[in-house]
């Protein structure tokens, strides 16, 4: 091996609150040279001693590659985490006293998670909503309109008449007629 080959590690590039691990923790200034690093026990993560640039102080950090938080955008734009739990109770909720096994919605909901780390780790929560209606659709007509009609911030009636075409489209005219509708 020769020189100075240092690996970069991309630490929570999607995730927030990382930039500390390379901030001087004397005098907080961002410019910090690793002067040495070194595999810590788990293999996963670096340890690397530092200097600053400006004031001389030697520190060392742990760095690691974690799986960045996955997140959900709503159309207020506020962020919050993606979570199977949800969508499963969600999904559950929407199919009561439908035909479809309880190991389909977490089937489903980790599916969905797959799409949502493809798509880079952030969401809208239409994204996450027309997911659901995607597979559901195709599981049940039912268990899709009552989660297109209760699902919060799927509620743009364009959206919903939108799904409602592709349903009626794909089933018998009288399949959904059970189903109440309402859009709050
Ligand atoms: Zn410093």
């Amino acid at each position: 091996m020769s020189g100075s080959h240092h690996t970069r590690y991309c630490v929570g590039s999607r995730g927030v609150g990382y930039g500390w691990s390379m901030r001087c923790h004397v005098c907080e200034a961002t410019d910090t040279r690793v002067v040495d690093s070194r595999g810590a026990e788990s293999g996963e993560a670096i340890r690397r001693r530092r200097e600053c640039a400006t004031c001389g102080s030697r520190f060392t950090t742990f760095e690691r590659v974690e799986d960045a938080p996955l997140v959900v955008i709503k159309r207020d734009g506020k962020r919050t985490p993606f979570s199977t739990d949800k969508l499963v109770r969600g999904m559950a909720s929407a199919a009561t006293g439908r035909p479809i096994e309880s190991e389909t919605f977490a089937e489903i909901a980790s599916s969905i998670e797959e799409q949502v780390k493809a798509s880079g780790g952030q969401v809208t929560s239409d994204f996450i909503g027309l997911a659901v209606l995607d597979h559901l659709r195709r599981l049940d007509e039912v268990a899709a309109l009552r989660f297109a009609s209760v699902y919060k911030d799927f509620n743009s009636v364009s959206d919903f008449e939108q799904e409602l075409t592709l349903i009626k489209h794909e089933t018998a005219p009288d399949s959904a007629s059970e189903v109440e509708i309402s859009l709050n």
